[in-house]
């Protein structure tokens, strides 16, 4: 009705001007499709998605596969900007710090989960969601207890305190209504397995029990309401009929995408099942709902310095956000919002000088002399092509380098040379891996054994990284839906917790 009637006026506009109007006025949806609120909100945080890990996936896509992301679509919307993460007194902040800043709307310490400076509990955005009889959920491919998800929905003085004590504190009410990712070592009755518990978890994923009670039977999560699920086909299933879904997939954390079938866990749920799954359940709460979609192994990928396994996880939180993306077309009062905790690792392409590049004749007789070698959409493609993380090809090489090189060219394609292998499994006296310099920083074994990998792979993937750790880079932020126009600008991360609130406010009491 609304288009007729406009289309009528423009009749009488003179001709000029109203071609400039049909020009200008034809994707926007009529006026009373677009609510005032939101009743729905869609939280997706990529943990370690910094501005470098955005425009990677970004380039991947538009260069070598010619189409536009998600993300990209969202961003092109307009409702674009760049979140500070700045976390209370440090100027790089954690996963627990951001995830709280963005849950409360207040400054946050890192480590702390949904505390105050102070060290008093803060009210979540889910939980006062959960307050107003709205649907919650939180989907991960890390822990459900890790420290985003955490930030959320527990209160802890330290994300790093026991794994008992985080599941325990997000169990304590049986108010999430949705929980789905790995974990599952901490519910798990002591002095078992937690296939046992959870017979979908394949054998990689298995894991001996954290747990010192055995507090949690599959009993007594239905009798809190929950329908269990431990692999894709038990999660379809749940998410069929049910209002409340408890799934965990692995003991500790989901493996990487491309670690899929090295795995054998083509059974286990994708962050993409995953989130279609939350979204078919949290449907059926009628007032609406509030979930977060977390995708965490672009941190992990980050800590390892492996942008092959990085882009993987990238391209699969973009097809989750798809995923939201299709339900906000038929949902217009769901608010879509996308963005990162920090970046990690501090990934760029660069350029270089390796050896003299022949020259180019050009149409114009100009000859063309470059002076650096410098990378192309092929580059791209080596990370896309890459078929295991460094972290399984280390394991598979061992510290034999004949093999590295073999394990190397079958993952990545690309051909290393002796003298490069061997100095990609240096060890110190200690047997730790020669990185002194990222060692500095980070002081897990298996990450700088992976970014010596990287390093010494660097002069044929021209990829470097800065850091093992996280990266002070403001994240980009978009979103689409009622409010998603206040993510404009330049803000700290607590301005998320704002949109969220204020546009819940204006959708759920009209
Ligand atoms: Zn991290």
């Amino acid at each position: 009705m609304k288009r007729i009637a406009r289309h009528t006026v423009l009749v009488f506009l003179p001709p000029l001007l109203s071609m400039m109007l049909i020009v200008g006025c034809s994707p926007a949806p009529a006026p009373e499709q677009q609510p005032n609120g939101a009743r729905k909100v869609i939280l997706f945080i990529g943990d370690g998605f910094g501005a470098t890990q955005v425009s990677l996936g970004i380039q991947y896509a538009r260069l070598v596969e010619h189409r536009e992301l998600n993300i990209d679509a969202i961003m092109q919307d307009g409702n674009t900007g760049y979140s500070l993460t700045i976390a209370f007194g440090n100027i790089v902040t954690d996963s627990a710090a951001a995830a709280t800043q963005m849950a409360t709307g207040q400054l946050a310490r890192n480590d702390m989960l949904g505390l105050d400076p102070d060290g008093y509990p803060l009210e979540t955005i889910l939980e006062w969601a959960d307050k107003r009889g709205l649907g919650t959920g939180l989907v991960t491919n890390a822990r459900i207890t890790h420290a985003t998800p955490g930030g959320f929905a527990l209160h802890q003085s330290s994300r790093y305190n026991s794994e008992t004590a985080l599941m325990d504190d997000l169990l304590q009410d049986g108010d999430v209504d949705v929980l789905l990712g790995g974990g599952a070592r901490a519910l798990a009755p002591a002095g078992s397995w937690v296939s046992e518990m959870l017979p979908g978890i394949p054998g990689d994923l298995d894991g001996e029990s954290e747990r010192e009670d055995a507090r949690y039977r599959v009993e007594d999560l239905e009798d809190m309401g929950y329908a269990v699920a431990s692999d894709s086909s038990s999660l379809r299933e749940a998410a069929s009929g049910a209002t409340k879904v408890l799934g965990l997939f692995s003991a500790s954390a989901m493996p990487y995408v491309i670690d899929r079938q090295n795995l054998s866990a083509e059974g286990v749920p994708t962050l993409v099942e995953m989130t279609t799954a939350a979204i078919d359940v949290l449907s059926r709460h009628d007032e609406g709902f509030f979930m977060l979609v977390e995708g965490g192994s672009i941190d992990y990928a980050g800590h390892a310095n492996d942008a092959g396994a990085m882009l993987h996880e990238i391209l699969e939180l973009d097809e989750a956000v798809g995923v939201a993306l299709e339900f906000q077309k038929d949902n217009p009062d769901t608010l879509v919002i996308v963005t990162g905790d920090h970046g990690t690792g501090g990934f760029a392409f660069t350029d270089g000088y390796f050896g003299p590049i022949p020259d180019q004749l050009l149409d114009s007789g100009v000859v063309y002399q470059p002076e650096w070698s410098y990378p192309t959409t092929e580059h791209l493609e080596i990370l896309f092509r890459q078929s295991a993380s460094y972290s399984y090809i280390l394991e598979q090489a061992g510290l034999d380098p004949e093999r590295l090189i073999e394990q190397v060219r079958t993952h990545t394609g690309l051909e290393m040379t002796l003298d490069e292998a061997r100095a990609a499994l240096v060890r110190d006296k200690d047997g730790q891996p020669g990185t002194e310099d990222f060692r500095r920083y980070r002081d897990d074994p298996d990450d700088a054994a992976s970014a010596l990998l990287a390093h010494h792979l660097s002069r044929h993937s021209f990829v470097v990284w800065s850091t093992g750790e996280h990266t002070s880079d403001p994240v980009p932020t978009y979103g689409r839906g009622p409010g998603a126009e206040k993510l404009r600008g330049i803000y700290p991360n607590t301005h998320v917790y704002s949109v969220m609130r204020e546009s819940l406010e204006a959708g759920i009491d009209q």
